[in-house]
């Protein structure tokens, strides 16, 4: 898959500050603040930086952390995990496989069928609705 490569000034003009800022910079918004976590209409969440699938509606669940959290990504290879050690904690964080946006991290504590916990930042999320 083709890599999508910007430079900081790029991205900084084709985003708000608050997108920028989380998925270029890996800063967090605050819970409860964002567009999805409480967002329940059926289609697909999008990178904000490239516009790669990530999620879909059909793998959102009510995870009551305050950030839009999905037990599975819609394609493994549109999202990467890196370990992250910042904070003085050990996580996963998440981010686009084509651009490298920040998304968030994935903890192991979600429902089935997959015990995962993508909790991700709407700041970095686009949605497309179903048609
Ligand atoms: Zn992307």
């Amino acid at each position: 898959m083709k890599k999508v490569i910007k430079s900081e000034a790029e991205w900084r003009a084709e985003l708000s500050p608050i997108e920028f800022q989380v998925s270029r910079q890996a800063d967090t918004e605050r819970a409860f603040t964002g567009k999805f976590w409480d967002h329940h209409v059926p289609g697909i969440y999008t990178c904000v930086c490239c516009q790669t699938p990530l999620f879909s509606s059909d793998a959102k669940f009510d995870s009551g952390c305050g950030w839009p959290s999905y037990f599975t990504a819609l394609n493994p290879d549109h999202v990467r995990e890196i370990v992250d050690k910042s904070h003085g904690m050990t996580r996963t964080e998440i981010v686009c496989n084509i651009c490298d946006a920040h998304l968030g991290h994935v903890f192991p504590d979600g429902p089935p069928p997959t015990g995962l916990r993508y909790c991700i930042n709407s700041a970095s999320l686009r949605f497309d609705p179903t048609p």
